[in-house]
């Protein structure tokens, strides 16, 4: 079966490039192993997470705004029945992929796809229909001149835990629980591990995170990890920074984990529930790699600015990308990249320092370009501002005044070189600090950017203002 293109893996990489390349005009198939399109972000990943941290911040303001003459009464929370609207709105939006599919004539073809060497995806018999496996009994192969691999990834595993589906837990287990735990480890700090910690506090769990590095999501700015501390532990989130996951054993009301800390203190705790959420592994163990050029590195893959594998005609995106960061919109950047490529279009390649990253625990958080130490370890010349969420009227309004806005910039020029936000809405303010790095605007043209009153991106206007020393209120 002859395609122009052959995509394996539904996620946000594989079937945004699916439907470019055929608004190209391209005739693309992808394979899909799973009976549902979407991948890890829709079914496991963003979509469910974000849903659930929505309706928990929703239920903490409902509690919240008691205090300001706002009484909800008989306030109650039907858990069963916001694991089904969440269930709801991903099976809406997988529905939305294949609807997709069929409107762009892209083929879908449900199997495991094994690349079999330059040019030939094999979908493997097990998932075939008998009709299509060919007399040599493999499966259904797929010939193409450009492949693009966009496998994804899956949970990383502490050595010895095994996800029981009862009490150890990853990302995919914990989003099948029916009733919240009344208490949760979560083991790792980083963006999927707060946003659970997050999560479960608010629906009222016994939260406590433990974090083998000194700060909670490391690769933020350390300002805001020291922020996020702060405001979780205020939230009752136990927080052990520095602190390494011994022996995991049963226990009666669930777990007992044993903890070193950097001192080499050693401590108990006990637990209904472990969440493991210590990284991604890259999905690329079994996908016929070694029938090709294709060079990895610890399992992710090598590739150049344009995706391209060392395999000429074998592109890779997204989670299994090596050296770049595992999001969503990531993976649908380097899908369009790719496809660019394929289709002779001289696409630019992904600037990652132009690509944001949004956490959206309570408080949120977001960022782009580089952390202040970052800046200055590349030797730039720096000048930083700040403005807290404290000065700004909007968030009193709501009732959010933790955190702030920092912006890193060039002490000479003005450059931006990274904006870093920490508080209400954080995921969606740091959508004007893409736009202006993108554009390259200066620290004095976004000051002289005119701002709604009032809002929360007055915020983000007045951290450019205190850059030189400017702001109005604070
Ligand atoms: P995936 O989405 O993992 O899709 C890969 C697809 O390939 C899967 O459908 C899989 O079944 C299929 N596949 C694998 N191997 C084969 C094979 N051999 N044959 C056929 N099919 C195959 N990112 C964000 O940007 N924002 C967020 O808010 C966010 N939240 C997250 C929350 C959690 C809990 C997790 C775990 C991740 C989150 N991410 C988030 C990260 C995001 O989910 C990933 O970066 C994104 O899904 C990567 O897309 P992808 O296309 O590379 O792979």
């Amino acid at each position: 079966m002859n395609f122009d293109l052959v995509i394996i893996g539904s996620g946000p990489g594989g079937y945004v490039a699916a439907i470019r390349a055929a608004q190209y005009g391209l005739k693309v198939a992808v394979v899909e192993k799973e009976q549902k399109l979407g991948g890890t972000c829709l079914h496991v990943g963003c979509v469910p997470t974000k849903a659930l941290l929505h309706y928990a911040e929703l239920y903490e303001e409902a509690l919240r705004s008691e205090k300001w003459g706002l009484s909800y009464q008989n306030l109650h929370l039907d858990y069963t029945q916001l694991i089904r609207r969440k269930s709801a709105i991903v099976g809406k939006h997988a529905k939305g992929v294949e609807y997709l599919f069929k409107k762009h004539k892209i083929e879908t073809i449900r199997g495991r796809g094994t690349l079999l060497g330059k040019g030939q995806v094999e979908v493997s018999a097990a998932e075939v229909s008998p009709a299509e496996v060919s007399s040599t009994g493999r499966g259904r192969t797929l010939s193409a001149p450009n492949i693009i691999l966009a496998t994804g990834s899956s949970a990383l595993m502490l050595p010895g835990l095994t996800a029981d589906r009862d009490r150890i837990l990853t990302n995919v287990e914990i989003l099948d629980l029916t009733e919240i735990p009344k208490s949760l480890v979560v083991i790792g700090g980083g963006a999927v591990g707060v946003e659970f910690a997050s999560v479960f506090r608010s629906f009222g769990a016994q939260v406590t995170i433990v974090e083998m590095l000194p700060r909670l999501v490391p690769s933020e700015d350390e300002d805001v990890s020291a922020e996020l501390a702060r405001a979780f532990r205020k939230r009752g989130i136990e927080v052990h920074l520095e602190t390494k996951v011994g022996r995991v054993s049963p226990s009666a009301g669930g777990l007992e984990i044993s903890l070193t800390d950097s001192g080499q203190a050693a401590r108990k705790l006990s637990a209904g529930k472990l969440l493991v959420a210590v990284g991604r592994k890259p999905a690329t163990g079994h996908i016929g790699l070694e029938n090709t050029q294709v060079k990895t590195d610890r399992g992710f893959i090598e590739v150049d600015p344009w995706m391209e594998t060392a395999e000429k005609g074998v592109y890779a995106i997204g989670d299994i990308v090596a050296g770049a960061p595992q999001l969503a919109h990531v993976a649908s950047a380097e899908g369009l990249v790719a496809v660019g490529r394929i289709a002779g279009k001289d696409p630019e390649p992904v600037n990652y320092l132009r690509s944001p990253s949004a956490t959206y625990c309570d408080p949120q958080i977001a960022s782009v370009g580089l952390t202040e130490t970052a800046a200055r370890e590349k030797g730039h010349d720096i000048k930083t501002g700040q403005f807290p969420f404290a000065a700004n009227s909007k968030a009193s309004i709501l009732g959010r005044p933790g955190g702030f806005v920092k912006v890193v910039a060039g002490a000479r020029w003005g450059e931006i070189l990274g904006v870093h936000i920490i508080g209400p809405s954080a995921t969606e303010l740091i959508a004007e600090a893409v736009t202006a790095i993108t554009a390259e605007a200066t620290v004095e043209s976004m000051m002289s950017t005119i701002h709604a009153h009032p809002t929360l991106s007055e915020a983000v206007q007045e951290a450019f203002n205190n850059t030189w020393d400017l702001s109005i209120n604070a």
